[in-house]
Parts: C-alpha cells; structure tokens; sequence
C-alpha cells in the first residue's frame, strides 16, 4: 500500500512540477499596444504560465509607452523633452533614453540623415497617425509652403547629445516613431532573457505591429519562419526567414500606413531631405540583427536611402537587409541569402 501511494505522489508530483519533463507547448495570445498589433507565442508548459508571462510582457510595453516614448502622453519622457525645447541648461535624459538617442544619432549620422528622430513636425503636418483605418474622404494634403515651414524644425544635426544631457534648439520636437516598436523587442528581449521562475517561456515568437522578436530555440530543434509581405499583396508572403535563436526582424513599407490621393499613395516614411513620402524605388526594406532599436531604426532609414546606400548602411552595423522594389524584385545584402527562401 505504502509503495502503491508513493508512486501515486510521484506521478502526481511529476505532473505538477513537470519533473523536468513537460512538454513546452506554443500558447499564443493577441492584444493591442503602440496603436498595433502584439502577437506573442509562448513556449511554456501550460496556459497560466503563458497567461503570466503575456500578461507582464503587456504591461512592459505598456509601461515603456506611458514613462518613455509616448510624444501624447504628459507621462513620457518623450513628452517632458519636447516641452524644455531651447532649454540653454540642455536636458538631463534617463540611462535609457541617453541609449536611444545616442543610437539613433549614429544612425542618423551613418545614414546621411534618412532617420530623423525630430521629422515629427513634418509626420504631424501629414496627419499620419489618423491615416489608419479612419474615415480619410476629408482629407487634405499639405501644401509646399506648409511642408518647407514644418522641415525648418527638424534634422538631427541640431541636437547634441553630451553624456546624458541634450542640447535641443528652440521649436524641434523628438518622434521615436521609427523606432518604438523596436526598443519594445530589446525590452521583451531583457526580460526574457532575465525572467525567473520554474515555467517561464524556453522560446518565444513575439511580434509587436510587424516588427518580429524570435527568443531561444524550438522544441523540436527546427528553425523559426519569419514570412515577409508581398508589398503588391499584402495578405501572402513572397517567402520567409528561416532563423534559428535570438533574432530582431523589423519591416518598413509602403503598404503599412497610406492613403490614396488622386490615385497617387502617400506612405507614412519621410524622406527628410524633402518632407514628403520616400521614393527610393523601394516598397520594403526588411532588416535582420540581434538589437530590438536597430533593426527599427535601420529599415526606416534604409527604406529613405533605396537598396544600394542602404544595404551599406545596414552591413555598417552589422545588419542584413532584404529589399522588395518597386517592380517586385528582391535585393539582398550577401549575409541574408543563407537565410531566405522565396
Ligand atoms: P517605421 O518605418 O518603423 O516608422 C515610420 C514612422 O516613423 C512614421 O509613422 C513616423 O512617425 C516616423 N517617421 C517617418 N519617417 C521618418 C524618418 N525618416 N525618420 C524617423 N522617423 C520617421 N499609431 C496609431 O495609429 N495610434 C496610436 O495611438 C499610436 N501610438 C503609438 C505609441 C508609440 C509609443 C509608438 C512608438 C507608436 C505608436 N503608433 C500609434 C504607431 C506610430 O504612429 C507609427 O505609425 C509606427 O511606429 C510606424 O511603424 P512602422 O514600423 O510602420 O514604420
Ligand atoms: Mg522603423
């Protein structure tokens, strides 16, 4: 009898505590953040553990919006930056904020000024942000005049960043647009990577609007599938990445956030140089690197430059990038080959 209990215990013991053998299964869960979409598949044990995790995964994005990114929210740091514009003292920024300015200035710098984190006049003076899903029959493009007032408040080259204070001219404003979808994959990425606890996820495929973390390795030892949009379609994939591990994968296009004029379409990623939407003759740029920021911060920027300046751009920061132009034809920097299938 004694024996015949404690081998009820143990298979019960086993069950609860997984014995190191439960399987980790994919739980998926879908919510809203940043104005997109967040996907989160989840490689754990059970569905409480995935409720947790996705839970807490929420509220860092959540959070990163309300305390650092939101340029609406009086909350933000973003926010409190924007109003000491022309502070003569400069801003003391956080430890975080002074990374992402200070990566996105490299970028900036490296890209001849295709990512432009003060552009946001100009994003303002399109009205970008009403342009999804919304009724846009009303709607009025800017004019000349109006664009050449707005670009007379941006480019980064105004803005000095001296250990953790920036210096910020009278009348700019910061948009970290470009990349806040990106810092929200480095966040989840820090977490993961330090999350505590008998049932936390092994492996994980987070997508936070399109931008796409991949976190440890499957269960049955294959290889994550990343699919990129055929920008002419954008309901197919013209192929996928096929990756194995911690990869950030970040795709800008035009196909994202549009409107449609007089059957000509203004996309949502400005060219600073002249206020009005990119024409590179590309439709997507897709980057692949390790850090959450610069896979954002590159496929913006390499979207403003076309294939040629900005497959440099990206292999100058150790990035790969995939480009699909405006014909459909694919480019691809060499180190991307190994990794995609059309
Ligand atoms: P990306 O190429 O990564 O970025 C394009 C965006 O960056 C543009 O929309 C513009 O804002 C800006 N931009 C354009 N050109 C440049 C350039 N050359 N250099 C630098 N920046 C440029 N959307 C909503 O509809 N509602 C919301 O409430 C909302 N809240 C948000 C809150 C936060 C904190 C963030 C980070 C984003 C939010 N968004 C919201 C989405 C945001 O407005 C952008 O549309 C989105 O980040 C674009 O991402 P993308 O990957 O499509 O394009
Ligand atoms: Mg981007």
């Amino acid at each position: 009898m004694k024996k015949f209990l404690f081998c009820i215990s143990f298979i019960m013991c086993c069950t609860l505590a997984g014995c190191g053998q439960a399987k980790a299964e994919p739980v998926t869960r879908i919510n809203t953040a940043m104005g997109t979409m967040i996907s989160q598949t989840l490689y754990v044990t059970d569905e409480e553990s995935a409720d947790i995790y996705s839970k807490e995964i929420m509220q860092l994005i959540t959070d990163l919006e309300e305390n650092l990114l939101s340029w609406r929210l009086a909350t933000s740091e973003v926010y409190t930056i924007n109003q000491q514009d022309g502070n003569p003292d400069g801003i003391i920024l956080s430890a975080q904020m002074t990374n992402i300015i200070s990566d996105c200035l490299a970028v900036s710098e490296a890209g001849d000024g295709a990512l432009d984190i003060t552009i946001g006049p100009v994003v303002r003076l399109w009205d970008i942000d009403k342009w999804s899903g919304q009724d846009t029959s009303a709607y009025v493009l800017p004019t000349e005049e109006q664009i050449k007032e707005a670009l007379e408040n941006t480019g980064c080259k105004g803005l000095s960043l001296e250990g953790n204070t920036l210096y910020f001219p009278d009348n700019m404003q910061i948009d970290l647009g470009a990349v806040g979808k990106g810092i929200a994959l480095q966040e989840i990425l820090d977490y993961l990577q330090e999350a505590e606890g008998q049932n936390k996820p092994d492996a994980a495929v987070i997508s936070v609007g399109g931008s796409v973390l991949t976190y440890g390795e499957k269960p049955d030892g294959g290889a994550w599938r990343v699919g990129i949009v055929n920008p002419a379609n954008p309901s197919e994939n013209i192929g996928f990445l096929s990756l194995k591990g911690q990869w950030c994968i970040s795709t800008s296009g035009d196909y994202e956030r549009y409107i449609e004029i007089n059957n000509k379409r203004y996309h949502h990623i400005i060219d600073p140089k002249t206020g009005y939407p990119a024409e590179s003759g590309v439709r997507s740029v897709t980057i692949l690197t390790k850090d959450g920021l610069l896979s954002d911060a590159l496929s913006t920027a390499s979207f403003v430059l076309g294939v040629e300046e900005g497959s440099k751009l990206a292999e100058a920061f150790d990035a790969e990038a995939l480009f699909i132009d405006n014909e459909g034809a694919i480019y691809m920097t060499d180190g991307m080959k190994q990794y995609f299938t059309k």
